[in-house]
């Protein structure tokens, strides 16, 4: 039986003049340098999907994903690592990008798909494994009940971390949705935010409202134009933040995140004496594709 140990990653103080006016700590949980290409939490969200296809006896995974998904580079190297093979629907025409070719250095088959046919997923895995029994399928982005057990499973290296305000920034919102269950199931009085990097996304609060509402928060102003998107106040955030903190931060993400709890707290959004901690989720490697790209 396929055995996966969970990584310990350190929590760090983050030193900022703004924070230290405003009488707050800020705390970064360094969930990035879990693996150098399962890192963050793609880690988590892929632990009970591979145990769960190792359970079924099956050998082959199968997922989707952009061009620059952090979940396709992860699922390649999870999938070299406890020996199953991997086969990857990418959204969008053949591009060359470090997330891509690292993904096929681990193994991946890639399979290029039009964005038409993209959105019906249900039809391409048809279409590819309808008949084949081997084949393990996990959700874009490695969600779903599986993958957001995973991430709950994080808050119990956080339980006796003195915090009030857990961040993370929300893509498909999987991590968040785990944290709040991570909360719940450790009756911690830590409250979750949500940093939204899409545009538009207000409807995605529907998803919530199975969980207490005082548990979390969404911030829905802080996506920067919309997903990737950047700009030369990011990228000089980014730099700064890297040349005083010795931390990384992609453009798609944490970046966007960092921005969010400095702008909040900016505007006292938190008391002062309170305490943050971010989930650092990685995605650097997402951040070389970008840079490949221009
Ligand atoms: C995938 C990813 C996210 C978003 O996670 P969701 O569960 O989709 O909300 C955040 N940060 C990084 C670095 C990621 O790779």
């Amino acid at each position: 039986m396929l055995k996966i140990d969970s990584p310990l990653t350190p929590i760090e103080e983050i030193k900022w003049p703004l924070l230290k006016e405003k009488g707050l700590r800020l705390f970064i949980k360094r969930e990035d340098i879990s693996h150098p290409y399962i890192s963050g939490n793609k880690w988590r969200k892929l632990k009970y999907h591979l145990l769960e296809a190792d359970k079924l006896g099956k050998n082959t995974l199968v997922t989707y994903g952009g061009a620059f998904s952090n979940h396709i580079l992860a699922t390649a190297a999870a999938g070299a690592k406890y020996g199953f093979r991997t086969y990857g629907f990418i959204r969008g025409e053949r591009v060359e990008n470090t997330v891509l070719q690292l993904s096929e250095l681990f193994g991946m088959e890639l399979h290029f798909v039009s964005r038409t046919d993209y959105k019906e997923k249900g039809q391409l895995f048809q279409k590819h494994f309808g008949l084949n029994q081997n084949v393990y399928e996990i959700p874009e982005g490695g969600g779903g009940d599986l993958g957001e057990k995973g991430v709950a499973e994080m808050l119990v290296d956080i339980k006796d971390f003195k915090c009030n305000h857990l961040f993370t920034s929300v893509g498909t919102g999987s991590t968040l949705k785990g944290i709040i269950r991570g909360i719940e199931n450790q009756s911690l009085s830590i409250k979750a935010h949500g940093i939204v990097v899409l545009k538009g996304a207000e409807e995605m609060a529907n998803e919530y409202h199975s969980f207490d509402s005082n548990l979390y928060r969404l911030h829905f102003n802080f996506h920067r134009g919309g997903y990737a998107k950047s700009d030369s106040e990011l990228t000089a955030f980014i730099k700064s933040f890297a040349s005083k903190t010795g931390i990384l931060l992609d453009q798609v993400y944490e970046g966007k995140m960092l921005i969010g709890i400095l702008s909040l707290a900016e505007q006292n959004y938190f008391k002062p004496g309170e305490s943050i901690l971010a989930i650092h989720n990685g995605g650097v490697i997402g951040l070389t594709g970008l840079m490949d790209k221009k």
